[in-house]
């Protein structure tokens, strides 16, 4: 089943508690497509860089299975560059920088051969870039997931209330559903969410796991309790990227498959933040994975007789 990934390609520099990076390989759909290609091996990326990103991490990804074709290099330009520093609890974090270098004119070409894709994963992107990705394809997909952040909610809160009419399902985190709905209780929230286009709403809450909804139904999956967490960027995306790339290689997009699909997300994630970017996921193994499935399990699996 093939996927499609668009979102950004970066590069980050990350301060936490335990220390510092300089500039390292990041952005919303390397973490994607890296954490996917687990799962699945028809993926195929649509981001842009500039020439300062490295030929050798791009190889990388084409080892991967991942398909560059899509990912455009600008001559002479700068590649998205994001900045941010964790507090003490590792679960907020203030932006630094956000320079948009190539984001800011991109225009999201669609091979030929990524046409027809069945699962389509807006990673983090100027909410715009993400509906003209929608708007050029010329089927669509089975399911469309879309990842947006609490920036595009501050600076293109109209479109991106226009893309959200477009998708099947949102992930964003506790604050943002707060943010978008104006809502504070989260079940509230979800509420008002789900009547603004998608049907299936996943916030994730960091270390304390994520929650799905959909009509009146909740699931809720724990995160792992982890003796270290370095570094939690990239997270979400790659919570996202195990999420449809579970479903995809599943081929179900059915309310019990998506409740597997955030387990396998969240082994994702469990896996990002023990080390700085992207490091951790570069070379897993399918046995890690199922052994940290299984603890997931185990978690919260009780055998109880109802008094
Ligand atoms: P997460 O920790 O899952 O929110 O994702 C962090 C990643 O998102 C980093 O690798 C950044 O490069 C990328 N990112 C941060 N801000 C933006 C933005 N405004 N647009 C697109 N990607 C972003």
């Amino acid at each position: 089943m093939s996927l499609l990934v668009i979102g950004s390609v970066a590069f980050d520099a990350i301060e936490t508690p335990f220390g510092k990076t300089e500039k390292i390989i990041g952005g919303a759909a390397t973490y994607i497509s890296l954490s996917s290609s687990y799962f699945t091996k028809e993926i195929n990326l649509v981001a842009v860089v500039g020439d300062d990103f490295p030929k050798s991490k791009i190889d990388f990804m084409q080892k991967r299975g991942i398909d560059t074709t899509g990912l455009q290099v600008k001559a002479g330009e700068k590649s998205f560059f994001w900045s941010g520093r964790y507090h003490n609890d590792m679960n907020s974090r203030d932006t630094l920088i956000t320079e948009l270098n190539v984001l800011e004119n991109f225009d999201p070409i669609i091979p030929e051969a990524y046409q027809n894709c069945e699962f389509l994963m807006l990673g983090n992107l100027t909410p715009s870039t993400q509906k003209l990705v929608i708007d050029r394809l010329k089927e669509r997909p089975r399911l469309v997931v879309m990842d947006t952040m609490n920036f595009w909610m501050e600076i293109a809160m109209d479109d991106l209330r226009q893309t959200l009419k477009m998708v099947d399902i949102l992930t964003i985190n506790d604050e943002e559903a707060r943010q978008l709905s104006g809502e504070y209780s989260l079940v509230k929230a979800a509420r008002k969410i789900l009547t603004m286009g998608p049907s299936f709403l996943i916030i994730k809450k960091g270390e304390h796991g994520a929650l799905l909804f959909h009509q009146d139904e909740v699931f809720f999956a724990p995160a792992l309790p982890l003796e270290d967490v370095f570094d939690p960027t990239g997270a979400g995306d790659t919570f996202a990227g195990g999420f449809i790339g579970y479903l995809a290689s599943t081929e179900d997009v059915s309310f019990d498959n998506m409740k597997r699909a955030i387990i396998y997300g969240s082994v994702m994630a469990s896996f990002c933040v023990e080390k700085f970017g992207t490091e951790r996921l570069e070379n897993l193994s399918q046995e890690e994975i199922q052994a940290r499935a299984k603890e997931f399990m185990k978690l919260s699996q009780v055998e109880m007789l109802l008094v």
